[in-house]
């Protein structure tokens, strides 16, 4: 069973083909989808009925579907996110703010060695930001295997023996993790909004039979993403954070 990961999407649609497009080349059989499917973007509709169109074997929310489907008050977001996501309620049809609205929260289990959260496995909001909340992730997590988002950098950890390593602190990309003993926490990255200063979209193809996960990216027509945004009237520092990758 070979899968594929998106994570934070963010109403990205021209990100989101690209990938789709790229992972034609490279088998799977499912889908999975870590949260932040809308928010900051100016197709939530049309990314939506995207993903929903691709039937994926698991979807969980993140904080943005969370806000975006009306269930958590803005307030907590910082005033360009809060701008996007007042306008991300509005823009959502009925259908797809309740489908959005419904998404479970994580962690899920997927199988045996791996489950997918959005923040992490002890609280979905969460970022992963230092070796303390790695370490925290890896044991509330159900598998040895845990892939993440929210954070929008590609990056994976490795725990054996007590010492804590880097999978992805190396520029040649794709870069297969192949799991050995120990715990991995894994960010396959953003697809439509990465912050890790590369610009092009993340993903990761996760083969259950090899036990190993691919990391990779591709590039998208950013210019098209950032007239979207500018037409829809959404925050200019939107467009120009997709040129940079920050
Ligand atoms: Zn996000």
């Amino acid at each position: 069973m070979r899968y594929l990961v998106l994570s934070d999407i963010h109403a990205n649609l021209e990100a989101l083909e690209a990938v789709l497009d790229a992972a034609r080349a490279l088998p799977h059989d499912r889908v999975l989808v870590l949260g932040d499917l809308v928010g900051y973007g100016a197709d939530p509709n049309a990314v939506v009925d995207r993903v929903r169109g691709l039937s994926p074997h698991a979807v969980i929310r993140g904080n943005h579907d969370k806000v975006g489907a009306g269930l958590e008050s803005p307030e907590a977001f910082n005033t360009v996110a809060r701008a996007a996501i007042r306008w991300t309620y509005e823009a959502l049809s009925d259908d797809n703010r309740d489908w959005l609205a419904e998404l479970p929260a994580g962690p899920v289990a997927i199988d045996e060695l791996v489950e997918i959260c959005h923040g992490t496995p002890f609280d979905e909001d969460v970022y992963v930001f230092d070796d303390t909340d790695v370490l925290r992730s890896m044991e509330a997590s159900s598998r040895r295997v845990c892939l993440f988002g929210h954070t929008h950098v590609q990056v994976g950890y490795r725990l054996w023996q007590q010492s804590l390593t880097l999978e992805t602190a190396d520029p040649r990309r794709p870069l297969p993790i192949a799991f050995g003993d120990g715990h991995y926490l894994i960010n396959p990255g953003s697809v439509g909004q990465p912050r890790d200063g590369d610009p092009r979209a993340g993903f990761g193809i996760y083969d259950a039979a090899r036990q190993s996960l691919e990391i990779h990216r591709t590039p998208y027509p950013i210019e098209r993403t950032q007239a979207r945004i500018r037409e829809a009237g959404l925050p200019e520092a939107l467009a120009q954070r997709l040129a940079i990758g920050r």
